[in-house]
């Protein structure tokens, strides 16, 4: 989730009063890693996975599933690990937002070399089987993306209450004692985010509408005012920040690189996040929605009235139309310049004294934009900096915009470079998925640099397929706004002319973009559109790759075909049809103890491969235990 400063949280009056305070240093501190660093240059690409599980706890008698508050106990061994051993372990462990959530990745960056993609699976093994063997017989780490009961009565184990009334979450449903409790960051960031919107967060998912389903959904609409009727209505962070994504992080080679990445990588989000779909059921309700992304975006949107625009501005500068953690507003390529169709805020000061450091407009846009956010969480060890050698407040808000993309500067004094990080994905139920996913994503960024392409569309059309990807079943059904010709010259010769004669052959007023689904996007469409796929084959095939590795990238990118084709499908739609199939299921939308302990039971025997789920994975032609775990350079991707 982010930084981990430690100290001693300010009350959220303190914190209120010292926003322009690191506004001022964060801005500052940015100032000064950039003149520093602007023009590193040399470094390899290198890469890395993260991984969010849910710790839950089986109750086999009772047919329950809860939810295990126990990844303090769990991470403090891990942590004890890496702690004496801090460059031999080869998973790295860090707590998330929740008392049940834990977060791992690789113990050192993967390279540029293919046959790393021959690793990453056996490495995410090696990580799952690291904590089962910490966690008792009846609890699994899980990784799906979110608890299906969260929030229902009695979802955690041990059991704990809500205190609506009391406390830092006052949630109807979410206990505060369901945060993290190892560091005050988590709890800090609940209170914080709460008082500076002034009430609840809100979050209304429409539910899915069976036959028998019951409308209003709940009584929440008669205690709260913003709870629609129609809709699973949520209060609380925990139900957007207690849920579990993939995230992938790539070192670039220089600035400009990575500033190419980052916009190159921002359209396919959406596209991602519809093919990794894997969120229906929220607090117990199966909903219309198949992800979790406006449920973490609505979770921590501290905006007030006034920003939402619900009141006049007054204490407020802005009408802001998003939450901190919501899809990225502006590229930041030259190439990207013209695509910026949505307007940016930001302080003129900020965006000047950028300006007025040598940063150009592009960047200075970019880090002005992130400085409208006040900050949400402040230690008091940390007030004071030195501006030269702190970066904290610029940490500080850059960690709490969760966007989609996030561009990252190098750490001062630290052999690493200009990075950036690909969040949009949710995670999959088995390693052999998550693997798949992260070897395509690297993949992607090697063609993209390769073949030069060029996949912008304007941003506002990025935001409309964000809220398209999240639709029930967007994978197979929505359509998506993508480019046509993505091609150049240095591109293969027959993406190319397909590019090229699509385009020709059309009349249309705007030729640069049309609607594509994800399968024509991915494994393209006769004629019009070469296919992502397709040109990640055409670069492998001139790629000298030992015949292990080119099996195994072949099953991932099988994998990823067949799941844009919907020949196997998303795990949201499984999770669906495991649901409304059951027999237990009464046609109204409610997951009951009893389906959520099947449904959790099937995924513990999935991801632990003792069930077989053709439904869901195609047909594997083998299975990947391989041990060798890389050894690269750096600790922190
Ligand atoms: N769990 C969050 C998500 O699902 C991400 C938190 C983080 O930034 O690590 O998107
Ligand atoms: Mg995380």
């Amino acid at each position: 989730m982010g930084l981990l400063t430690e100290g001693t949280p300010l009350t959220w009056e303190e914190t209120k009063k010292l926003a322009e305070h690191v506004r001022e240093h964060g801005i500052n501190q940015f100032i000064n890693i950039y003149k520093k660093l602007r023009d590193r240059k040399g470094d390899v690409l290198k890469w890395g996975d993260e991984i969010e599980y849910i710790l839950v706890k089986f109750n086999k008698g009772a047919k329950e599933v809860k939810v295990s508050l126990r990844a303090v106990d769990i991470l403090s061994v891990l942590n004890e690990k890496e702690y004496n051993d801090p460059n031999g372990v080869k998973s790295l462990w860090r707590p998330e937002f929740a008392a049940y959530m834990i977060e791992g990745t690789p113990g050192k960056p993967y390279e540029g070399t293919l046959a790393h993609f021959n690793v990453v699976e056996a490495n995410m093994k090696m990580r799952r089987q690291e904590v089962m063997e910490l966690l008792t017989q009846d609890e699994c780490a899980l990784s799906i993306t979110a608890f299906p009961r969260l929030g229902c009565e009695n979802f955690t184990d041990p059991p704990t209450v809500p205190t609506p009334n009391e406390g830092n979450t006052r949630s109807l449903f979410f206990p505060d004692a369901a945060v993290f409790p190892g560091h005050p960051r988590f709890m800090n960031l609940v209170r914080n985010i709460r008082e500076r919107r002034g009430e609840h967060v809100a979050i209304n998912l429409p539910i899915f509408r069976d036959t028998d389903t019951k409308i209003p959904v709940d009584d929440s609409y008669k205690i709260r005012k913003a709870a629609k009727p129609d809709c699973v209505y949520m209060d609380a962070m925990g139900f957007g920040m207690g849920c579990c994504c993939l995230q992938l992080t790539f070192q670039a080679c220089n600035i400009e690189e990575a500033r190419i990445l980052y916009d190159q990588l921002t359209p396919l989000c959406p596209i991602m996040l519809a093919l990794t779909a894997a969120s229906p059921v929220h607090r117990g309700f199966i909903t219309d929605v198949d992800c979790r992304w406006n449920v973490i975006s609505g979770s921590v949107d501290c905006r007030t009235e006034e920003e939402r625009g619900v009141k006049p501005l007054k204490e407020n500068k802005f009408v802001i139309k998003k939450s901190r953690y919501d899809s990225i507003d502006s590229y930041l390529s030259e190439q990207g310049e013209i695509y910026n169709d949505i307007p940016i805020l930001y302080n003129k000061e900020d965006y000047e004294k950028l300006r007025n450091s040598g940063i150009d407009d592009l960047l200075a846009q970019h880090i002005a934009h992130l400085f409208i956010r006040d900050t949400v969480s402040l230690f008091s060890e940390k007030i004071n900096q030195n501006d030269e050698e702190d970066t904290d407040h610029f940490e500080n808000i850059q960690s709490t915009n969760w966007q989609t993309m996030r561009f990252k500067p190098p750490p001062p004094h630290s052999t690493i470079g200009w990075r950036v990080e690909f969040r949009p994905c949710e995670v999959q139920i088995t390693d052999f998925e998550n693997a798949a996913i992260v070897c395509f994503v690297v993949l992607l960024t090697r063609v993209i640099l390769s073949y030069q392409l060029n996949l912008l569309i304007p941003i506002s059309k990025v935001d409309d397929n964000m809220q398209n990807a999240q639709l029930r079943n967007a994978c197979r059904e929505q359509r998506f706004w993508f480019r046509k010709d993505i091609t150049t010259d240095v591109s293969p010769p027959e993406a190319n002319r397909c590019c090229k004669e699509a385009m020709a052959s059309e009349f249309k007023e705007c030729n640069l973009i049309g609607q594509m689904t994800v399968n024509e996007i991915i494994n393209g469409k006769q004629g019009e559109f070469p296919g992502l796929i397709p040109l990640i084959q055409s670069y492998l095939s001139g790629m000298d790759v030992d015949a292990d590795t080119h099996c195994t990238i072949q099953q991932y990118l099988k994998f990823i075909q067949q799941r844009a084709s919907g020949e196997i499908l998303t795990t949201a739609t499984w999770i669906r049809k495991f649901v409304t199939e059951h027999p237990a299921y009464k046609h109204d939308s409610v997951v009951s103890e009893e389906i959520n302990y099947d449904l959790l039971e099937t995924v513990r025997d999935i991801q632990e491969d003792i069930k077989s789920c053709p439904d869901l994975l195609g047909f594997r032609i083998m299975s990947k235990t391989k041990e060798n775990v890389p050894h690269a350079l750096e600790n922190d991707v």
